[in-house]
């Protein structure tokens, strides 16, 4: 085999390592934030029939418009939203590689608030733009002037938004979404992926979109929806912004399965989202429980915990690995990432490390 420095690669991706969280078949794996409940049966031969009737067209391209999906997200996110403001991809990566290349590029720049999602980078540098990591303070939050004035003096061409934040679960308030707006030249980006896990009360910022033709929303299936195998992520935006999405989607970019199987999905929103109490549950008897361990557990508003105080992240790792449970190194020193997972993953996972000993 030759190796890579052999090909003609792009300079720009010479040296870099590709997205690889682990995919270890192990019993307990609460390393990707996944909704670890399968989806109901109920739904899931819904799901069936209507896959069932896609394929009987399957001889023809789907539609690519993708027009009874956006309808759906459209009365899924509520706020009086249309369909002519919904985008959709296979998966919210794709959606942010989607803004990336009609916004980003060569010669351009995109920054976000590090540490946040590993991803960024990734799909920054893979449309040939230049990545700037912006700072939070020592418990990852960040105030509305000091995010201004980051913004600001970084100039970016996108600046992505998590919130709540992945790796960290922080969320951000409105008031800093719009003072980053105000301060951005160019495209604000929110990703909401963790949304649903959040307090019932909290706002999304689709409550900014109008008005703001430069601001996107993203979502996903992936988490709460326990979707992730589907791959399906959307955003809301000014019919506009969505306009400049075509221009560098591929044709017919998203299947008729996935349409049929996500119109199916989100028909059966209630229930698929039923769980969620059930793992914001699980996330506070995680923080609970590690803070009683000594352990120092970040505030969550998502389906995850990180947690500090651990000396050896690499030991710890590899300790719950060997006990069958799968948790995250994010990279941050000291921390691991655990997601929230049914009650009886979560017990395993509590039980695992504690019989692994306490921090000194
Ligand atoms: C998991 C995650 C997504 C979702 O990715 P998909 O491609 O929709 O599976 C998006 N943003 C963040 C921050 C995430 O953690």
């Amino acid at each position: 085999m030759i190796s890579l420095d052999e090909l003609p690669l792009r300079d720009d991706l010479r040296g870099l390592t590709p997205y690889g969280a682990p995919q270890a078949p192990l019993p307990v794996a609460l390393n990707v934030n996944e909704n670890t409940h399968p989806v109901p049966d109920e739904v899931a031969s819904d799901v069936l029939d209507e896959i069932a009737v896609a394929l009987r067209d399957i001889n023809r391209y789907p539609d690519r418009e993708f027009t009874a999906l956006r309808e759906g997200f459209a009365a899924y996110l509520g706020h009086g939203l249309t369909a002519g403001q919904i985008w959709a991809g296979n998966g919210s990566n794709e959606v942010l590689q989607h803004i990336l290349q009609a916004f980003a590029g060569p010669g351009r720049t995109v920054f976000g608030f590090a540490p946040t999602y590993s991803m960024y980078p990734l799909l920054t540098q893979g449309t040939g733009a230049h990545w700037i990591a912006g700072s939070r303070d020592d418990d990852y939050e960040i105030s509305a002037d000091d995010a201004a004035a980051q913004v600001a003096a970084a100039d970016p061409d996108v600046v992505l938004l998590c919130t709540p934040n992945n790796p960290t679960g922080t969320p951000l308030s409105l008031e800093v979404i719009e003072a980053v707006y105000e301060a951005a030249r160019g495209i604000v980006v929110v990703d909401e992926a963790y949304h649903e896990f959040a307090p019932r009360d909290s706002a999304s910022a689709l409550t900014l979109l109008e008005g703001r033709p430069r601001l996107a929303i993203s979502r996903t299936m992936s988490k709460a929806f326990a979707f992730a195998g589907a791959r399906v992520g959307y955003l809301a935006a000014d019919p506009t912004f969505i306009d400049a999405l075509r221009l560098v989607r591929l044709p017919y970019h998203l299947s008729a399965l996935t349409q049929a199987a996500a119109v199916a999905a989100l028909r059966n929103a209630s229930t698929m989202l039923a769980m969620v109490d059930e793992i914001v549950e699980q996330r506070d008897r995680i923080s609970a429980t590690l803070e009683a361990l000594g352990y120092a557990p970040h505030e969550s508003w998502s389906n995850f915990v990180l947690f500090g105080g651990v000396d050896d992240p690499q030991f710890t790792w590899q300790a719950l690995y060997d006990r069958g449970v799968l948790v995250r190194d994010v990279g941050i020193p000291g921390h691991l990432r655990v997601t929230a997972g049914t009650e009886t993953e979560t017990t395993a996972f509590l039980e695992a490390l504690a019989s692994i000993g306490s921090p000194s």
